[in-house]
């Protein structure tokens, strides 16, 4: 049996846990000097995640997601705390409303790993004591809500009991007929994404259930994230995934066509490529819209158009994400 942590904190651990066999991609990822040991956003990667960097053709990609680099502390003009405008959009201390008809839960601040490049990678989390409470509260006095999307951190990062309180409360509320799942679990952490599996397979009869995954390369699909996936659609989820396009990780066109691709085997349909979003600290990973652009076109020669996602961005106070 396994004695590993189930999730590292601490950086040489988990590069010990790596091996030496993944010491070409980790001077890769971070070359000497670069990776920085105590970084402000904190380090958190799962031994799920550890073990698909072993295993993976281009560890290097899947470990500049998660390793913390020196150029996370440059200042960068026009990156700043609150990229995508949650703060001014905030209605209560857990609800988020930017679009028509439709609220978005930060319901835990906890992640199965801390991904570099977040786009909340400084919001001002809360201890939030009661999430079901306070979004029933808000909701009671919303009765034009029909969708509302859990997100966070990873909303299946909440205990099961935690979980079913919130979806209750929700279902509570005739007006919601749809139940939206950000959720990076299914390459993070699968085995506590199948926790909820129980209580996930019985919302389909209560709401329309959409989860939408994010997962940025080829290499973070594997057996585990197929049977979540697998399972979740058997009982009726419609499942999508959004990406982040993400300079040395994903910006090649054969990068995205095998994610495209390998997401569809596993029943998910490729719904969003996104723009970096400006945070602080995120600088390194831009790609411009010049290129984006290009590897939209030369995905859309490879691929049948179901499978090609729309490129976009998201605008502080837009009323929609932003087609690049
Ligand atoms: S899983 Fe989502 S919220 Fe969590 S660190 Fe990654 S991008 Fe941020």
């Amino acid at each position: 049996m396994d004695e590993s942590p189930k999730i590292f904190t601490q950086i040489p651990a988990f590069l010990e846990y790596l091996g030496p066999e993944c010491s070409p991609a980790i001077a890769n990822a971070a070359p000497h000097g670069k990776l920085d040991l105590s970084p402000k956003f904190p380090f958190v990667c799962s031994r799920h995640y550890a073990d698909l960097i072993k295993k993976a053709n281009e560890p290097e990609a899947l470990l500049r997601e998660i390793l913390p680099h020196v150029d996370e502390r440059e200042n960068v003009a026009g990156f700043v705390d609150d990229p995508v405008g949650d703060l001014p959009a905030g209605k209560a201390d857990c609800v988020i409303q930017k679009y028509d008809r439709r609220a978005l839960i930060v319901s835990t601040a906890t992640c199965g790993a801390r991904c570099r490049f977040c786009f909340r990678k400084n919001y001002p989390f809360q201890n939030i004591p009661d999430v079901a409470r306070q979004v029933s509260d808000w909701l009671d006095t919303h009765s034009d809500i029909w969708e509302v999307i859990l997100s966070g951190g990873d909303p299946l990062m909440l205990g099961p009991g935690e979980f079913r309180d919130l979806v209750e409360a929700i279902a509570m509320h005739g007006s919601v007929t749809t139940l939206r799942i950000h959720t990076r679990l299914p390459v993070m952490r699968p085995d506590v994404a199948m926790q909820h599996f129980e209580f996930l397979r019985e919302l389909p009869a209560r709401f329309e259930c959409v989860l939408t995954a994010h997962v940025d390369h080829p290499d973070e699909l594997d057996e585990e994230s197929q049977m979540v996936f697998g399972q979740l659609k058997y009982s009726g989820w419609t499942l999508l995934n959004q990406s982040v396009l993400l300079k040395g990780i994903n910006d090649s066109a054969e990068t995205l066509e095998k994610l495209c691709r390998k997401l569809f085997v596993q029943g998910v349909l490729p719904y969003y490529l996104h723009q970096l979003d400006h945070a602080n600290g995120v600088a390194h990973f831009e790609v411009s819209d010049e290129k984006a652009r290009s590897l939209i076109e030369e995905i859309r020669k490879r691929l049948p158009g179901y499978l090609v996602p729309k490129l976009v961005r998201e605008i502080a106070g837009e009323k929609s994400k932003t087609p690049v």
